[in-house]
């Protein structure tokens, strides 16, 4: 399936639409518009400085990445611990009252009954019935066709 992004420079704002990178790509190339560096990562756009990438030692250029990409998983986890730390307030804060469901536990046991399960007759004609059909290709044909 092909699907497509949109994305915009982080320099000049420029926009347009991408195909989606492959899944934990890091892409890095020059904005049609204005030609800064960016880095597209997690179908997100980020800046990056065209000196350092361009015309800095390695190392340098390998710290710069980093540093853009840990900023940007940084952000990302913040945003993830802080709606988690709600999340996990909501559930201990409910887990107060269901404290007596160990008795109702007793109770489930209707439930499991009171659930309709196949009768064995309904089984029968499936296993008589359905299953012939399954090596009949007009069966298929009839319902993918
Ligand atoms: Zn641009």
């Amino acid at each position: 399936m092909l699907s497509v992004i949109e994305v915009k420079c982080p320099h000049c704002g420029a926009q347009g639409q991408i195909m989606m990178p492959p899944l934990g790509a890091i892409i890095i190339g020059p904005c049609p518009q204005c030609h800064g560096l960016v880095v597209i990562f997690c179908g997100r756009v980020l800046p990056l400085d065209g000196d350092i990438m361009q015309h800095g030692a390695t190392r340098e250029r390998r710290e710069h990445l980093m540093s853009v990409l840990t900023r940007f998983l940084e952000q990302n986890v913040a945003q993830i611990i802080d709606s988690l730390s709600a999340e996990l307030n909501k559930i201990s804060q409910s887990a107060g009252p269901p404290a007596t469901e160990p008795a109702q536990s007793e109770t489930a046991g209707d439930l499991s009954d009171a659930a309709p399960s196949i009768p064995d007759t309904e089984v029968e004609r499936f296993l008589q019935q359905e299953l012939p059909m399954l090596d009949d290709k007009n069966y298929f044909r009839a319902i993918f066709g």
